[in-house]
C-alpha cells in the first residue's frame, strides 16, 4: 500500500499557521514512508470561499518549502482537486446513499427547526434533528417534490449504542451515537457539506492516512458511517493537537498574528518557519533543534507528537530564526534572503515612486522610506499622541481600524481610505487628524510617502500589527469598550463596504 496524505484547507481567509502545521505534518508523515502528499481545496463554504484566499493559501505553503504531488494547480490522476469542480460526483453519491436507504429528502423549513430546537433546549434536551421528515411515505415525499418544495438531504445516525474511533495517537475513543446529528450532506442548492464531500473525496483520492486537527475529532463518527454505508474502507485517523497561545487558549488572531503572510512580512526566513512549525514533531529528548525539511523527516515519529496543546511560542521563533540567519545562512545565501524578503525589484519599483517627488537627494530615501522595510515600529505613547485627537478617541479609532481591516476582502490603497474616511463619525474625529496619528503608528513619522499608498504596499499583516501595538501602548481597550465600540462598528462597517 502506498501511504497517501493530503491538507485539505477551506479558502475562507488568510493562510493560518494552523494550516501549514497540519501540511507539514501530513507531508512528514508521507515523506516518512515513501507516500505521496495531496493538496486539496475544500471550498463547499461557497459564501465564505474567495479565489484570492486559496490564492494565498497555496503561495505561503510553497513559500515554506512544502510541494504537493497532486493538487489544483499542479493536476493528478485523481482531479479535480477544487471541490466546486466536483458537484457531479457528490450528487451521484448522495443518490447512492438516498437509494440505499441510509439518507432521507428533509423537506422541514427554518421555522420548524427553529421551533424544533428551542423545544428541545425548553425540555433541556440535546439540540438536534427530530427525525421528522425520515418517516414520510415515498408518496408524501414524490408530492413534495413535485410541489417544488425545497429540500436537503440528511443521512440517517444510530439512535443508541456508541462508536469506536480508533485514533494512531490517542489509541480508540468512544462516541454516544446520542451525540451526533442527522447531518446534511446536501443542501437545498444541491452542494455538498463538508462532511459528505470530504469522505467521498479521501476515497476517491486513495487517501490511506488523514492527520488534521482534534477539532474535527466530533465529526469522526458521521465520517466512519458515511465510510459504512458506503461499504469503503475508512483512512487512519490521526488528530493533531491544536496550536496554543502561550497561555494556552486556542491560536488566535486576537492573541497572536496567524497568517503566514504575517511571518514572511515579518522576515522570518521560511526555513526557520518551517524548522518551527516542525519542532512539534521531535521529540524533546532530541537534542538538536535546528532541521531542514529532510531532517525533520528523517527524525520524524508520530508518538513525538505531543499531545497536550503545542505553544505558538514566538520567542523560540525568534531565536530559531538568529539561529538559521547565523548558522545555516553564509553570504551569498543572506543577501539572497534580504533580497527575497524586500529589498527585490518589484517592491522598490512599487515605493521608488512614492517617494520620488518628496526627496531632493537620493539619500533621502532611506529616512523617508525605513519603515517599509521594518517590522513592529515600538512607538512611545507621546510619539503616537502628537497631534489633536485624544488618547481616549485614538484608542477606539485604533480598535475600529482593526476590525475594519480585519474585514476587507481587498486591502489596497482604495479601501483602506474608504475605512479610513468611516472613522470619523462614529470617534467623532476630523478624518485630517485622525490620519496624522495612523501616519505615525504606521510609518513612525508625522508625514512620509502618501499614507494610503504606503498601507496598502506594507500589507493588512504589518499594517494591524503596528496598530495592535500602538493601541496597547495606549493601554489597549477593555471588554466593555469593546463591546460599546463593537455596536457602533456594525452599521458603520457596512456602509465602508459599500462605500
Ligand atoms: N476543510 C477542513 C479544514 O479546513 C479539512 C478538515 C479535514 O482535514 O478533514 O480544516
Amino acid at each position: 500500500m502506498t501511504v497517501r496524505t493530503r491538507v485539505a484547507p477551506s479558502p475562507t481567509g488568510d493562510p493560518h499557521v494552523g494550516t501549514a502545521y497540519v501540511a507539514l505534518m501530513n507531508v512528514l508523515f508521507a515523506k516518512k514512508h515513501g507516500g505521496q502528499f495531496l493538496l486539496r481545496i475544500e471550498d463547499t463554504d461557497r459564501a465564505r470561499s474567495t479565489a484570492a484566499s486559496e490564492r494565498t493559501i497555496l503561495e505561503a505553503l510553497r513559500w515554506l518549502g512544502l510541494s504537493w504531488d497532486e493538487g489544483p494547480d499542479v493536476g493528478g490522476p485523481c482531479g479535480p482537486y477544487r471541490q466546486s469542480d466536483r458537484s457531479a460526483i457528490y450528487k451521484e453519491h448522495t443518490g447512492r446513499l438516498l437509494d440505499e436507504g441510509h439518507a432521507f429528502k428533509c423537506f422541514c423549513a427554518t421555522d420548524r427547526l427553529d421551533r424544533m430546537r428551542m423545544e428541545q433546549k425548553l425540555r433541556g434536551e440535546r439540540q438536534r434533528y427530530d427525525g421528522f421528515c425520515m418517516h414520510l411515505s415515498p408518496t408524501e415525499v414524490a408530492a413534495k417534490e413535485a410541489a417544488g418544495e425545497p429540500f436537503v438531504v440528511r443521512m440517517k445516525v444510530p439512535r443508541d449504542g456508541s462508536v469506536t474511533i480508533d485514533d494512531l495517537r490517542r489509541g480508540p475513543i468512544e462516541i454516544g451515537w446520542e451525540t451526533v446529528d442527522m447531518q446534511v450532506l446536501m443542501k437545498s442548492d444541491g452542494l455538498p457539506t463538508y462532511h459528505l464531500a470530504n469522505v467521498v473525496d479521501d476515497h476517491l483520492m486513495g487517501i490511506t492516512h488523514v492527520l488534521r486537527g482534534e477539532e474535527w475529532i466530533s465529526s469522526a463518527p458521521k465520517h466512519v458511517l458515511l465510510y459504512r454505508y458506503f461499504g469503503w474502507e475508512m483512512p487512519k485517523l490521526m488528530h493533531l493537537p491544536l496550536l496554543r497561545n502561550a497561555d494556552r487558549s486556542k491560536l488566535s488572531k486576537r492573541k497572536n498574528p496567524t497568517s503566514i503572510l504575517f511571518y514572511r512580512s515579518m522576515g522570518y526566513l521560511p526555513q526557520a518557519m518551517l524548522n518551527f512549525l516542525g519542532l512539534f514533531a521531535l521529540s524533546s529528548a532530541d537534542g538538536e533543534e535546528m532541521a531542514t525539511l529532510d531532517e525533520l523527516v528523517e527524525r520524524f515519529d508520530l508518538q513525538n507528537i505531543s499531545l497536550g496543546g503545542p505553544v505558538f511560542d514566538t520567542a523560540k521563533l525568534d531565536w530559531l530564526n538568529g539561529r538559521w540567519i547565523r548558522e545555516r545562512l553564509d553570504d551569498a545565501g543572506f543577501a539572497s534572503a534580504v533580497q527575497d524578503w524586500a529589498l527585490n525589484p518589484a517592491r522598490l519599483g512599487a515605493i521608488a515612486p512614492l517617494a520620488r517627488t518628496r526627496i531632493e537627494r537620493l539619500s533621502d530615501l532611506g529616512p523617508l522610506t525605513s519603515f517599509f522595510f521594518a517590522g513592529r515600529l515600538d512607538l512611545p505613547a507621546e510619539r503616537l499622541l502628537d497631534g489633536k485627537v485624544p488618547a481616549d478617541v485614538l484608542r477606539m479609532a485604533f480598535q475600529l481600524a482593526l476590525w475594519r481591516f480585519d474585514t476587507l476582502d481587498e486591502f489596497d490603497k482604495s479601501s483602506v481610505e474608504t475605512v479610513m474616511r468611516g472613522l470619523a463619525e462614529p470617534t467623532g474625529a476630523k478624518f485630517k487628524d485622525l490620519v496624522r496619528h495612523f501616519y505615525v503608528a504606521v510609518t513612525g513619522n508625522t508625514a512620509s510617502v502618501p499614507l494610503f499608498d504606503a498601507m496598502g504596499l506594507l500589507g493588512r499583516d504589518i499594517v494591524r500589527e503596528r496598530l495592535r501595538q500602538a493601541l496597547a501602548t495606549l493601554g489597549g481597550s477593555s471588554k466593555k469598550e469593546q463591546e460599546a465600540w463593537k455596536k457602533l462598528d456594525a452599521p458603520a462597517a457596512g456602509e465602508a463596504e459599500e462605500g
